[in-house]
């Protein structure tokens, strides 16, 4: 059940009410060990700031963070500091994560420093962990502008794998690349996931990506889970008519193959104003009175587990 809410400042003067901005409102879910789970929805939705939140980058409001069996919602101080080894991010922006002062080299050795990691071990990780990410040993003196942005994301990558972590947040890792390099770094990243034995939370927009490389999918909007379930299920067989939009207007390989395009109405509603009753109502072409009046209780629609937030879906027991 967390929820991160952030206080907002302006609009004090005209009413006296707190005015908040409800980022992530109350969401419930659980990653098993070695699988993927893709965060999908629009920018805006919650998916970053849910990451952030598991990876106590950024403190909860409220609810709890279980992991590997032990509540960590308010672990802090030295027990904070070696949870961290277990849990990293990826960022979406190679370029922006990397210090541009720093080599190769010495962005990928800072973490181990860190945790005081014996230096031949350090060295013998440096070259295992190029390796393995595919960049050559005799780069690592260079600085990350002299390196493509699929390298740069490789050399990120690498840096988040330096601690042997087991859970690894990737937020958007791929959509500052250029579509050519997007699978090469998706396969790596897959390839990773074996050898290390990872567990992943990708967190993308791009649908067709997700749909690649997750186990389960879990859809987001406006702070709250729309859906949630295995991957083959949702994208066959969407039962919410957010996600049912989202996948309609993904491209499809095969042209003889046609789709009714659902087009979302108007803009996404500003997180701090959410509308009342089913957050959706407002762009959802089947909203009735009860959407306006009554917000839909994420309930299983499916028998192997699948689960949705809408009045319409209908519920299977068991
Ligand atoms: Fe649409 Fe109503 Fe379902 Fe919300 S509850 S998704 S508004 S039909
Ligand atoms: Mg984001």
């Amino acid at each position: 059940n967390i929820k991160k809410h952030f206080p907002l400042k302006n609009n004090q003067l005209f009413s006296k009410e707190k005015h908040v901005l409800k980022a992530v409102d109350g969401i419930s879910f659980s990653v098993k060990k070695g699988e993927t789970l893709g965060l999908v929805g629009e920018s805006g939705c919650g998916k970053s700031t849910a990451g952030r939140v598991i990876l106590k980058l950024l403190e909860a409001s409220d609810g709890e963070i279980l992991f590997k069996g032990n509540d960590i919602t308010h672990v802090r101080g030295e027990e904070m500091r070696k949870l961290r080894k277990e849990m990293q991010i990826i960022f979406q922006d190679p370029y922006a994560s990397l210090n541009p002062r720093k080599t190769i080299e010495q962005t990928i050795i800072e973490p181990m420093k860190i945790f005081n990691v014996p230096r031949n071990e350090r060295n013998k990780k440096l070259e295992r962990l190029l390796d393995v990410v595919g960049l050559q040993s005799h780069h690592k003196h260079r600085y990350p502008h002299e390196f493509s942005g699929g390298q740069r994301q490789r050399i990120g990558i690498a840096r988040a794998l330096a601690l042997d972590p087991e859970l690894v947040i990737c937020d958007e890792p791929v959509s500052a690349l250029d579509v050519s390099i997007q699978a090469q770094v998706i396969n790596l990243m897959e390839d990773l996931q074996k050898e290390f034995d990872l567990t992943y939370i990708f967190i993308a927009h791009d649908l067709s990506v997700v749909h690649h490389i997750s186990d389960r999918v879990l859809v987001m909007y406006l702070g709250e889970i729309v859906e949630i379930g295995d991957v083959h299920d949702v994208y066959q067989d969407a039962k919410h008519p957010y996600t049912q939009a989202l996948l309609s207007a993904v491209p499809e390989a095969d042209p003889h193959h046609e789709k009714k395009r659902i087009i979302l109405q108007g803009d996404l509603p500003s997180p701090a104003n959410p509308p009342q009753g089913c957050k959706f109502h407002t762009r959802c072409s089947l909203a009735e009175e009860v959407c306006r009046a009554e917000k839909p209780a994420l309930k299983q629609v499916s028998t192997s587990g699948q689960m949705a937030a809408c009045h319409f879906a209908k519920e299977v027991v068991g």
